[in-house]
């Protein structure tokens, strides 16, 4: 019998603390990094063991997974000094877990490989919310043998696992995907706002439109978090524009009108100048509610989605 893989997993924030969570829970021998202490505290209390750098996880675990907030940080990690590639033993794997463009993912795979590692991307899709429960949605490109390898693993992860063809693949359905849910966030908030200022109850409002034609599973989701007034997504107006950027760099190079998308990145620029780039994306719908002075929010919404 093949002996189950083991994981060092670099970056445990909003997303890859829980990603990784999923990983203990389901007894994967883990070793963790991350340059905040106090999440790498988190993952050894889930029964992780705490590395000193990128590469000693990586020399300890064999495969490592990583989910870091910019391609240059991905880069730093991976193959910076004392990174993922200084220590990670010939014939590991890496597999990217960050939301990456098409191109960069492919830059970066170029540099694993060229050092003897394997490769697999696998962006998610759904939210913290799902990946605190393991029920996310795991986008995957790469070779069909080397998913069938860590499949266990990243089915500890998710509920779906969809393989999408070669390394870049992924990326390019995961930025499609997330352009949808940034114009599905402004538009939700458009509709509640007319709502709202129609006069309509926004409790009924919110229920009539997830019942209706017009539902998105942003509304679902994001709405209740606007409704509750806490905007609490767990995910940053900066990762919003870096992933918008990604989506109308692929508009470019294919030649692609990407009027809508390009509308939503202005407004999301605006955001980030309004509250900051820490600010959770959902904040995008107070842009609307502090230019028209009416707040949306109405009793019976949690701060947060149900895990
Ligand atoms: P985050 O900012 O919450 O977490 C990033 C983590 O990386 C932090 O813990 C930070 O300390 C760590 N980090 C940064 N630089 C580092 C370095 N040099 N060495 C080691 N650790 C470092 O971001 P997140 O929301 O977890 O997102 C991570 C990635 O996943 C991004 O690419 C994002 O686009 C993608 N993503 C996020 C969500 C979400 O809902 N949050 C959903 C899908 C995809």
């Amino acid at each position: 019998m093949t002996a189950r893989p083991s994981y060092a997993f670099i970056g445990l924030g909003h997303l890859g603390g829980h990603l990784a969570a999923s990983l203990a829970r389901a007894g994967f021998a883990l070793t963790v990094f991350d340059r905040d202490p106090a999440a790498v505290e988190r993952l050894v209390a889930a029964g992780a063991v705490a590395a000193a750098s990128p590469a000693e996880a990586a020399r300890i675990a064999g495969n490592a997974i990583t989910c870091l907030p910019s391609p240059a940080v991905s880069e730093a990690v991976l193959a910076g000094p004392d990174g993922v590639l200084d220590g990670q033993p010939a014939g590991g794997t890496w597999i990217e877990m960050s939301t990456n463009g098409r191109d960069e993912m492919i830059r970066l795979a170029a540099f694993a490989k060229a050092r003897g590692a394997h490769v697999l991307e696998c962006p998610v899709t759904g939210g913290v919310h799902l990946a605190a429960s393991g029920r996310i949605t795991a986008l995957v490109g790469g070779d069909a043998d080397l998913l069938a390898i860590h499949r266990p693993a990243i089915e500890a992860m998710s509920a779906n696992v969809f393989h999408m063809g070669p390394v870049g693949s992924a990326a390019v359905i995961k930025v499609i995907t997330n352009m949808l849910a940034f114009i599905h966030l402004v538009a939700a908030g458009e509709a509640m706002m007319l709502a709202s200022r129609s006069g309509i109850d926004l409790a009924q409002a919110y229920h009539a439109i997830v019942a209706s034609s017009g539902n998105s599973f942003v509304h679902e989701t994001e709405s209740q978090l606007v409704l509750n007034g806490s905007y609490d997504i767990g995910f940053t107006m900066d990762l919003a524009l870096k992933d918008l950027g990604f989506a109308m760099a692929m508009g470019r190079e294919t030649t692609t009108p990407l009027d809508l998308a390009g509308r939503v990145a202005a407004i999301f620029e605006k955001g980030k100048a309004a509250y900051g780039g820490d600010a959770w994306s959902t904040m995008i719908v107070k842009l609307l509610e502090d230019q028209t002075g009416t707040q949306l929010r109405a009793p019976g919404f949690p701060d947060r989605l149900e895990v």
